[in-house]
């Protein structure tokens, strides 16, 4: 295969026919200034120093990459080795990007941030980087969303941000993009947006992804160093795809690696009952960026479940449906229990509590080990930690 179809999105910010920049005229100017922002620091040593710097020193990068014996012994299959991005400051991959961002919105001379949060962890990322550099943060957050994720809501707020609570729809993360968006279209001229998943209008997608593909790029590093061979597979879950896409970047034209997301299959296989978008979803345009939607016969935005509000969203980051389409990547989904079961099984078996986002792909790896050999590697992304889901999850067992 010729790997130069993979990845970099064109000049109009298109990954084949997903993606581009779908916005109102007046937010141009300001997805260009970014963009053009975004390329010169780039190319810039003193800021990618900085970056480097706050990564190493603030986040706590490079985040190991940790052989789960007794999870591996336990299921009998593949040697299953966990990027421990739960150990990343703040308790998730999240802080990669909202660190990356807000070094951009300093560039550009902006004082105010504005953010959307569904779990509510892009929200503590963001507030915590604003906190950080001295930033105003406004966050939105459905209403919702902000009764499943108490905790976060206050630690924003101890962080110094601004919460407002988003009353329309089903007030979750779809409303708080929304929100966010016709925020950042008034005060374009002083706010950035830092956006919290490789989704959204031109560059968004592309910026996302380089800032989370630390990830990848240091589990490569890392697992040639323990095993000396690269991993059968990669398993993440998948909500916009950030954590999904920064593990696979490195990966992709290593063509005999399997590149696996896993999405929120939730209570059932009914519209309404999961957020499978590729199990469900078909082509739309949501939120700026043209992708695999979950929508009614008549094109209306669906309504999503899923147990954990990380992965509750009705589409899908657009690089993901290239890489798909071309045959690059699979997904598949794991249900609300079996999540909860995952969850479980990681405190019990490596003292590990995941996030319930990142229990999907654990889930995902559980129920299918038994495919894979025992001279096989994998590694699974563990996007985030569970502190935030403790109330929940009790409240399910
Ligand atoms: C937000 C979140 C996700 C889902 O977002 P992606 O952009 O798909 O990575 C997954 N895991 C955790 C811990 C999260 O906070």
């Amino acid at each position: 295969m010729n790997s130069a179809k993979y990845s970099t999105p064109d000049a109009e910010g298109r990954f084949g026919r997903y993606g581009g920049k779908f916005v109102p005229e007046t937010l141009i100017p300001a997805l260009d200034e970014l963009e053009k922002t975004y390329q010169e620091a780039k190319a810039d040593e003193s800021f990618q120093h900085e970056l480097d710097t706050m990564m190493a020193d603030y986040v706590g990068r490079p985040t190991p990459l940790y052989f789960a014996e007794r999870l591996s012994e336990h299921l009998n299959g593949p040697s299953i080795y966990l990027k421990r991005e739960d150990l990343c400051h703040t308790g998730a991959h999240k802080i990669n990007n909202s660190i990356g961002q807000i070094l951009l919105a300093k560039r550009m001379g902006k004082k105010r941030i504005i953010a959307e949060t569904g779990a509510g962890q892009h929200g503590v990322a963001t507030a915590t980087a604003a906190a950080r550099f001295g930033m105003e943060c406004v966050v939105y957050m459905g209403e919702v969303d902000m009764a499943r994720q108490a905790v976060n809501v206050k630690r924003m707020e101890m962080l110094g941000a601004e919460v407002r609570p988003v009353k329309a729809g089903q007030r979750t993360l779809k409303e708080a993009v929304s929100e966010a968006i016709r925020d950042w279209v008034s005060r374009t001229s002083d706010t950035h947006y830092i956006l919290g998943s490789a989704l959204g209008p031109h560059p968004f997608p592309m910026i996302v992804r380089d800032f989370q593909s630390r990830i990848g790029t240091e589990a490569r590093k890392q697992i040639i160093e323990k095993t000396d061979r690269l991993p059968t597979a990669l398993v993440a879950c998948v909500g916009g795809g950030s954590n999904a896409i920064g593990l696979f970047h490195a990966f992709i034209k290593d063509e005999s690696v399997r590149l696996i997301g896993v999405e929120a299959g939730g209570i059932g296989p009914a519209l309404g009952e999961h957020a499978a978008r590729f199990d469900g979803g078909r082509e739309g345009v949501l939120q700026g960026t043209r992708t695999f939607v979950l929508q009614d016969d008549n094109g209306q935005i669906a309504l999503t479940h899923s147990v954990s509000a990380g992965l509750d969203y009705a589409a899908v980051g657009p690089e993901h449906a290239l890489l798909r389409e071309l045959g690059r990547s699979e997904y598949y989904r794991a249900s609300d229990q079996e999540a909860l079961d995952a969850f479980v099984m990681m405190n019990k078996l490596e003292g590990i509590l995941p996030a319930l986002e990142s229990s999907h792909a654990v889930a995902w790896m559980i129920a299918n080990a038994k495919q894979f050999s025992k001279d096989d590697i994998v590694i699974v992304n563990l996007s985030g930690r569970g502190d935030k889901d403790m109330e929940q999850v009790l409240a399910k067992l």
